[in-house]
């Protein structure tokens, strides 16, 4: 039998310790080591044990990082130690969370893993908005894209052609040319976007747009990641449920 631990990659979701699953802080009370994302609520550790190892291994865009190979090394050694490991990552762990490259260098290291769900940025920030993502009035469907430069890029023209409501990751820096691309690909300057910093934590703020004003209200409202940019017909309720300040002084510009 081996001896060595087992590694649990867990979602933290979104921010609200309350959206955590049931699973997620079962789990979390077995841990040896935690390794705790940027993102994720500090407030989630009181399900830790106490005697936990807490190593934060945050790696957020333009900030100083720790390299994904480190933390992928410092998993791996620390199950081979025979310790129970949590990889506590925001969101759902694979949401763009680089998920799929953990387990893979976990399974070549032959370590045990375990994938548990958290509630993604998007559904979290949808809620949050008042927007019903596949509202069958307005669409059959719901895409996750990320518009971070060093993905590739979507294709943004086969998705507005589908009439798929997009939930945007990581689009705050992009929002130019994500409103551009948008807007070539055929998609009506009009179309409503529902814009959301912070979702679910206290400090979360909404902004409710239009595509063709999506880069300029980001910009005069200060908008920054983490943000959730959800465009589409079905965001279009998101003005008379949402209740910010902001979207009332947009409301008020408009
Ligand atoms: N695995 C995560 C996503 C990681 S990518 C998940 O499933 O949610 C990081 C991006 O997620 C951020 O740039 C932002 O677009 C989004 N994000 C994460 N937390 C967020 C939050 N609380 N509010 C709004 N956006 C968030």
């Amino acid at each position: 039998m081996s001896m060595n631990g087992k590694v649990y990659l867990v979602g933290a979701g979104p921010g609200d310790p309350e959206l955590l699953t049931l699973k997620a802080v079962r789990v979390l009370g077995t841990a040896d080591v935690v390794l705790v994302d940027d993102l994720v609520n500090r407030a989630i550790l009181v399900h830790a044990r106490e005697e936990a190892r807490v190593l934060r291994v945050g790696k957020r865009g333009g900030c100083k990082s720790t390299p994904q190979a480190f933390i992928e090394r410092l998993m791996i050694s620390e199950a081979q130690a025979g310790h129970t490991v949590v990889r506590l990552k925001g969101g759902d762990p694979f949401i763009f969370g680089r998920g799929g490259e953990e387990v893979e260098a976990l399974a070549r290291a032959g370590i045990e893993c375990e994938v548990v769900n958290g509630i993604t940025a998007g559904l979290a920030a949808a809620t949050s908005a008042g927007v019903p993502l596949t509202h069958r009035s307005f669409t059959r469907s719901v895409t996750f894209v990320t518009a971070h430069a060093s993905e590739h890029e979507p294709d943004w023209e086969a998705l507005v052609k589908s009439g798929t409501t997009l939930v945007v990751y990581m689009g705050v820096a992009r929002r130019e040319a994500v409103q551009q691309a948008l807007l070539a690909a055929g998609l009506a300057g009009s179309t409503p976007v529902a814009i959301v910093e912070n979702a679910s934590v206290p400090r979360e703020r909404r902004l409710c747009t239009r595509l063709d004003r999506l880069a300029r209200d980001i910009e005069a409202h200060d908008i920054a990641s983490p943000a959730i940019m959800v465009i589409g017909e079905v965001a279009r309720g998101a003005d008379s449920l949402v209740q910010s300040d902001i979207a009332a002084a947009v409301d008020a510009q408009a």
